[in-house]
């Protein structure tokens, strides 16, 4: 059996329960090591065989999984925040289901969410905002022609950039001629990490100040007006409101 375990975004205290007890008890452990926070793997059984996927390609990946599952192994396929957010993840699922090998997806904490947490903000605020969306910019991976970052600046929804804060030249130059050059952006170098930063700004400057600051990839970008103090306050709690569980007050 596979399992993959989403290991959240830095701090080993945001994997879950479910997650560790599988890392804790694998045979072999597989883990996306440019990202994965090694401290979550501090518990590993005395024995354990770690690999380092960021060494390794597809091939080897699943030649590990393959030998391990002969031998009857339990093996965890860690990776950064949610498997499910450009993990390279469903190619490996697939392969598995060629070779008949069985496996279970356990959720993570995805780095944007972190961020959002970092942050203290909320991605969806009434009269702002109601649609995140998660994108890159095009990099190696291309991206299809109807999800150029131009169209999909054209809501002004919040926005949340993977992979790309080595670009934020051309991203911020992309996003100006849709968001007003004043939208609020910052960018959150690795959340939850001893070593985290926080560099905000706006569409104009923000290029600059997160090259002052060093800081060239472990990053996401996150840009919109929830990031500003502007809002209607949500239905959900207001006192005039009925819900399914709350009568509202008449005033
Ligand atoms: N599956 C991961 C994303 C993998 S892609 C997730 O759910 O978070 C790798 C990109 O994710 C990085 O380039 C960066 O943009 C972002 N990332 C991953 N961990 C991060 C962290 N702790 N803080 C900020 N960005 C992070």
């Amino acid at each position: 059996m596979v399992s993959f375990i989403g290991a959240g975004p830095g701090d080993p205290e945001l994997l879950t329960i479910k997650g560790k007890k599988i890392i804790d008890s694998a045979d072999v452990i597989i883990y996306a090591g440019s990202l994965v926070n090694p401290q979550v793997l501090a518990d590993a059984k005395e024995g354990a065989v770690i690999y380092n996927s960021a060494l390794m390609n597809l091939d080897e990946v699943i030649d590990v999984m393959k030998d391990a599952e002969d031998k009857g192994l339990k093996v965890a396929r860690v990776h950064t925040g949610d498997p499910a957010i450009y993990g390279a993840h469903r190619e490996q699922m697939d392969r598995l289901d060629e070779l008949g090998i069985d496996y279970e997806v356990i959720p993570g904490v995805s780095s944007f969410l972190a961020t959002a947490a970092v942050l203290k903000k909320e991605y969806t605020l009434p009269g702002v905002s109601q649609t995140v969306i998660l994108t890159r910019m095009e990099g190696r991976t291309p991206m299809p022609p109807k999800e150029k970052l131009v169209d999909l600046a054209k809501h002004n929804a919040t926005m949340i950039i993977f992979l790309s804060v080595g670009m934020l030249d051309e991203m911020s130059a992309i996003l100006r001629q849709e968001y007003r050059p004043e939208t609020p952006v910052a960018v959150v170098y690795k959340a939850t990490w001893e070593d985290q930063k926080i560099v905000r700004g706006d569409l104009t400057n923000i290029a600059e100040r997160v090259k002052e600051a060093g800081i060239t990839k472990t990053a996401l970008t996150v840009v919109g007006d929830f990031l500003g103090n502007d809002y209607d306050l949500s239905k959900l709690y207001d006192k005039t409101f009925t819900t399914e569980f709350r009568k509202g007050v008449t005033e």
